[in-house]
């Protein structure tokens, strides 16, 4: 199938190039350009035990305190608790500055969509009374396929699949309780036999849609930038109507793009008036391959970018996106007091 040229602009990964080779000059998210090999200051996207990650924010923020990370930014799925544990921690570290931050998980059709937020207000109304709802929803669609599994024969333990998860429960964490059990081969066949988008254990949990998504962030005075495009499904559409919804920046700086896939995700950026941002996705999950905040053969966002997400959500605390909006259904005032979601 053909895609579009933002598609394969996009998505198109270079697979000879890991990300750890030869950076270009201006990329090395030390804020000064040209001079390379600086070892990365910014990580805007790492998870904690909040949600799926396996460091608690104190172990997470003492291990990034070890490394050349000035400025990190806490973004765990659907939730903020992990933040005040992480700014806590980080007061014993001259020097180094976390930024509140969440990763909001939306779709769109059958893609999945997620968006990373920066300088979150925890305590904005509403937002804790949605990431609950999020949360709650999330549980219930993990326990609903378990249980729709058993009708298939598949018995599998709910409390090891919680153990498995060890925070956000997911569909993987299923996956890895069904491998074990020797039910299939492994994820991916869990994934193909059962649990895939048209699978026959699927149960959909409620989640915004993405434009609902970028609205609420807003919303709530914070920034919305899309996460690892190159998962996203009909991106060039997407990308196209989350611009269109005010989206402030996409990630473009991960370890696991190569130098060209960088190369050509700036381009995107700047072409759509995007900040430029991105992080290590760190959740510590131990893998040989998996690539540590702070990493010296990385590439980090540039401080600049920082600044920028910092004016921008000034900018939408200043003057927040006018008039209601439905989440999951749910008819939702940003900001206000009424209707928490899911509570109808
Ligand atoms: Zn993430």
């Amino acid at each position: 199938m053909a895609t579009t040229d933002t598609d394969s602009a996009l998505n198109s990964s270079d697979h000879n190039d890991p990300g750890k080779g030869p950076r270009i000059n201006g990329e090395n998210g030390s804020g000064n350009d040209n001079t390379g090999l600086t070892p990365p200051l910014v990580d805007l996207h790492l998870h904690t035990t909040a949600s799926d990650g396996q460091l608690s924010p104190t172990e997470l923020i003492d291990r990034v305190a070890a490394t050349s990370l000035r400025i990190v930014a806490i973004t765990d799925h659907d939730s903020t608790e992990g933040v005040a544990e992480a700014q806590a921690a980080a007061e014993r570290h001259p020097g180094l500055t976390v930024i509140p931050g969440i990763e909001l998980g939306t779709e769109d059709g059958d893609s999945e969509v997620h968006l990373v937020s920066h300088f979150v207000d925890t305590s904005a109304p509403g937002l804790q009374d949605y990431l609950t709802f999020l949360r709650n929803g999330r549980v219930e669609a993990a326990k609903g396929t378990v249980n729709k599994l058993a009708e298939l024969g598949v018995h599998i333990e709910w409390e090891r699949v919680m153990e498995i998860a060890g925070g956000a429960v997911g569909r993987p964490h299923i996956a890895r309780a069904m491998a074990e059990a020797g039910y299939v081969q492994n994820a991916q066949d869990a994934f193909q036999r059962y649990l895939g988008n048209d699978g026959v254990a699927r149960v959909r949990r409620p989640k915004p849609s993405p434009g609902d998504g970028v609205r609420f962030l807003h919303s709530i005075g914070a920034t919305a930038t899309l996460a690892h495009p190159q998962t996203v499904k009909g991106l060039r559409n997407v990308l196209g109507f989350l611009v269109d919804e005010g989206l402030d920046g996409i990630e473009v700086f991960a370890p696991k793009y190569g130098t060209s896939d960088r190369e050509r995700r700036l381009e995107v950026a700047s072409r759509n008036g995007l900040i430029a941002v991105g992080g290590s996705d760190y959740h510590a999950w131990g893998a040989a391959d998996e690539i540590v905040p702070g990493d010296p053969d990385t590439v980090g966002p540039p401080i600049d970018a920082v600044e920028r997400l910092r004016a921008a959500a000034d900018r939408w605390k200043a003057s927040p996106p006018a008039g209601d909006f439905n989440v999951c259904g749910v008819p939702e005032t940003p900001g206000g007091t009424q209707a928490t979601p899911g509570a109808g």
